[in-house]
């Protein structure tokens, strides 16, 4: 996951385009956000709105900055009922809807959420609003319990003794459907030891160390497994309708609003394991 030195980093933004490339839609004042990254245009992923699968794919950060560079081809007009604060939850909102749209059936389905950061915030929001059942969230502190709760949890459950039969005891049975959400080692085995047999885990944590499970235990159960990573244009659209209907539950993952200069002491207490919702970074304060 490493990047060149001198990489700007921020993926999930929006901002006014104050200068405009040639041939394109984009005129300047116009208010967008954009998926965070360039592709050709023009082979069958991008024909088919899955730029992250171009072999031109690359990354297009920049947000932690005054100014960025965006690929017009893939930046959206944002409505003028939203705000740049809006704007710049549909990245988020976008990679959690890829992966709960791959849930098959979700109706109705007993659903368990582990990690309530912005991407288990954000699945919890989609797995209500696309028909799940009892939904449970699954973290380490009631922290989040406000924020899970207005996205469309039915309950928040810390993890420790007697998991598995507090969060049947909430679901009405043990879940169809576990998201892992945060990423950390061994919540894939989590998600396995929770799960019924025959049901689905969606990772969307994205691990980033070798990270064991029980295989004979996802025999045993018949579990399926399913990655999902980022998004497609289609899932940014949705993402963007979706608030622009009037969606306002995903404003409440924003934790507090900081500038551009107060933003590397945050980073550093960040990797220090200060916990915080997420942060908002506004170039103009
Ligand atoms: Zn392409």
């Amino acid at each position: 996951m490493d990047v060149p030195a001198g990489t700007v980093l921020g993926h999930e933004y929006a901002g006014e385009v104050v200068e405009a490339g040639q041939d394109g839609w984009l005129r300047a004042g116009d208010r967008v956000t954009a998926l965070p990254l360039s592709a050709c245009g023009h082979c069958p992923a991008c024909l088919a709105g899955q730029p992250l699968h171009c072999p031109a794919f690359r990354p297009m950060a920049g947000g932690f900055g005054q100014y960025t560079l965006v690929d017009q081809r893939f930046a959206m007009r944002l409505p003028d009922s939203l705000s740049f604060a809006d704007g710049a939850l549909v990245e988020p909102l976008a990679a959690a809807l890829r992966g709960i749209r791959k849930l098959e059936p979700l109706a109705g389905a007993r659903v368990a959420v582990i990690g309530a950061g912005a991407i288990g915030a954000s699945a919890i929001f989609w797995l209500r609003r696309l028909g799940a059942g009892r939904l449970a969230s699954i973290t380490r502190s009631r922290r989040a319990e406000a924020l899970v709760a207005e996205m469309g949890a039915d309950a928040l459950l810390t993890t420790g003794d007697d998991l598995p039969s507090r969060l049947a005891a909430v679901l009405g049975g043990p879940p169809d459907i576990v998201v892992e959400g945060a990423g950390a080692p061994g919540l894939l085995q989590q998600a396995l030891d929770l799960i019924r047999p025959g049901g689905s885990i969606l990772s969307l944590g994205g691990c980033t160390t070798p990270d064991p499970i029980l295989p004979a235990l996802a025999m045993w159960k018949e579990a399926r497994f399913l990655f999902s990573v980022a998004y497609g244009t289609s899932e940014f659209q949705q993402a963007l309708a979706t608030l622009e209907a009037g969606a306002t539950a995903p404003r409440g993952m924003i934790g507090e609003t900081i500038s551009l200069s107060e933003l590397p002491s945050r980073f550093e207490a960040l990797r220090h394991g200060s916990h915080a919702a997420k942060i908002m970074v506004d170039p103009q304060r």
